[in-house]
C-alpha cells in the first residue's frame, strides 16, 4: 500500500485502498461481482477465496475506511445493524453493557429485544454526564456504547472523558462510538480514546441515499482478528457492488460534510429568528448546550438540525405537508433535504412517556439538511411556515 499517513482527508478518500487495478490499469475499483475465485491448487490463492470471507471492492473500502477514521483496520457490513450485532458477538452470556439512553432507535431496540434473550444486560444511562456512566459500571462491564452528535436531540456525548474513566475502570472493556451523524471528516473518536468506531454507511458516508451498508473500524490488530473472524462467520457481509457505491460516496465526503454544514448554518440561524418556531437544536448555535464541547472535539456540526414548532402536532403536520424540495423521509445524510417527524415516525417505538421525559415534544420535526442552493432550501421552509 501506498504511505498514505502523510496525506490529507481528501487525498485519502479518494486514493487509499484505490490503487489502478493491477491487471488493467482501470483507474477506479473494478466491482469484482463473483462469489468465489479460483485457487491455482489447494490452499493456493491470491488472497481470496469465498466472497461472504472478502472481496476486492470490499477490501478496497474497508481500508480507505479505516485511514479516514484514523483507524487502522475497516470492516464492512450489510447495515449499521449488521455492525452493530458483529460488534455485540464479541460479549458472552453474564456481560454487562452501558449504553446512552440517547441512542439510535434500531441499535436500543437491539440491546432491548435481541441481546437480553442472550443473557446480556444494558443500562441505559445519560452519558453527557461522564459521572453516569461511572456510577453504571461493573465489573462485568464489557462495552460501553456511545451516540454523539445524537438523534434526533443532537446531545453531545464528552468521548474522551467517558471513554479514560471507562479504561480506568477496567482497560480491556470497549468504548463503541456509534459515529454516524457527524462522519469521519467532522469527528475522529479513535484518535479520543474509543477502541471501536462504527457506522451506518447508509447515511453521509454513501451520501446518495442508494444503498444500505455499515462499517466498524478498529485500531488494535487483536480486536480486528475477533471482529473478522466474526464478519464471516456470522456473515453480515455487503456485496461488491454495494461496497463501490460507499467507495464512491466517499471520494466526495468532504465536498459533502462541508456543504451539508453550511446549509445547516444558514438554516438554523434563518429559523432561530422566525415567528413561528419555538426551538432550534443545532450543535453549531452558541445557544445548544453542547456548543462549547462540540467545538472542541468536533471539526464541524453537521448537517442534522432539530426544530420545536409553536402549535405541536398541528404545526408539525402542516410544515411536513406544505414542504416541497424537502421531502417527508426518514433516514439522512443524502445530498438531498429530508423532513420528518420524530415522534411519529423514527422514534415512534420510544413510546410517548419516554419521548415526553427526554424533551422529544410532538412539535418537533428533524431535517436532514442537504446540499441543493441555500437559497432554495430557504425559501421551501420560509413557504411552509408561512401561514397558520
Ligand atoms: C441508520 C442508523 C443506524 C442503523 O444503520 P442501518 O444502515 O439502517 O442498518 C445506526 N446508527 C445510527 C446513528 C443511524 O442513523
Amino acid at each position: 500500500m501506498t504511505d498514505s499517513t502523510e496525506w490529507g482527508f481528501s487525498t485519502r478518500a479518494i486514493h487509499v485502498g484505490q490503487e489502478p487495478d493491477a491487471l488493467t490499469g482501470a483507474v477506479t475499483t473494478p466491482i469484482y461481482q463473483t462469489s468465489t475465485f479460483a485457487q491455482d491448487g489447494i490452499g493456493n490463492h491470491k488472497g481470496y477465496e469465498y466472497g461472504r470471507t472478502g472481496n476486492p471492492t470490499r477490501t478496497a473500502l474497508e481500508e480507505c475506511l479505516a485511514s479516514l477514521e484514523e483507524g487502522a483496520h475497516g470492516l464492512a457490513f450489510s447495515s449499521g445493524m449488521g455492525a452493530v450485532s458483529a460488534v455485540a458477538y464479541l460479549l458472552k452470556q453474564g456481560d454487562h453493557v452501558v449504553a446512552h439512553d440517547d441512542l439510535y432507535g434500531g441499535t436500543a431496540r437491539f440491546f432491548n429485544k435481541l441481546l437480553s434473550n442472550f443473557g446480556v444486560e444494558t443500562t441505559f444511562v445519560d452519558a453527557s454526564d461522564p459521572a453516569a456512566v461511572q456510577a453504571a459500571l461493573r465489573p462485568t462491564t464489557r462495552l460501553v456504547w456511545l451516540e454523539t452528535p445524537t438523534n434526533p436531540l443532537l446531545g453531545i456525548v464528552p468521548l474522551k472523558a467517558v471513554a479514560d474513566l471507562a479504561h480506568a475502570h477496567d482497560p480491556s472493556l470497549l468504548v463503541v462510538v456509534d459515529n454516524t451523524f457527524a462522519s469521519p471528516y467532522f469527528q475522529r473518536p479513535l484518535t479520543l480514546g474509543a477502541d471501536i468506531v462504527l457506522h451506518s454507511a447508509t447515511k453521509y458516508l454513501g451520501g446518495h441515499s442508494d444503498v444500505v451498508l455499515g462499517a466498524v473500524v478498529v485500531k488494535d490488530k487483536a480486536l480486528d482478528e475477533r471482529l473478522r473472524y466474526i464478519q464471516n462467520a456470522a456473515g453480515a457481509t455487503p456485496g461488491p457492488f454495494d461496497s463501490w457505491l460507499v467507495l464512491r460516496g466517499l471520494k466526495t465526503l468532504s465536498l459533502r460534510m462541508r456543504r451539508h454544514e453550511d446549509n445547516a448554518m444558514a438554516i438554523a440561524v434563518f429559523l432561530s429568528m422566525h415567528p413561528h418556531v419555538g426551538k432550534v437544536i443545532y450543535p453549531g448555535l452558541p445557544s445548544h448546550p453542547g456548543h462549547n464541547l462540540a467545538r472542541e472535539q468536533m471539526d464541524g456540526f453537521g448537517g442534522m438540525i432539530s426544530v420545536e414548532l409553536h402549535g405541536g402536532l398541528d404545526a408539525a403536520q402542516r410544515v411536513l405537508a406544505r414542504t416541497k424540495l424537502f421531502t417527508l423521509a426518514e433516514s439522512l445524510g443524502g445530498v438531498e433535504s429530508l423532513i420528518e417527524h420524530p415522534g411519529l415516525m423514527t422514534h415512534a417505538s420510544l413510546g410517548a412517556e419516554r419521548r415526553q421525559e427526554i424533551g422529544l415534544g410532538d412539535g418537533l420535526i428533524r431535517l436532514s439538511v442537504g446540499i441543493e442552493d441555500e437559497a432554495d432550501l430557504l425559501a421551501d421552509l420560509a413557504q411552509a411556515l408561512e401561514g397558520k
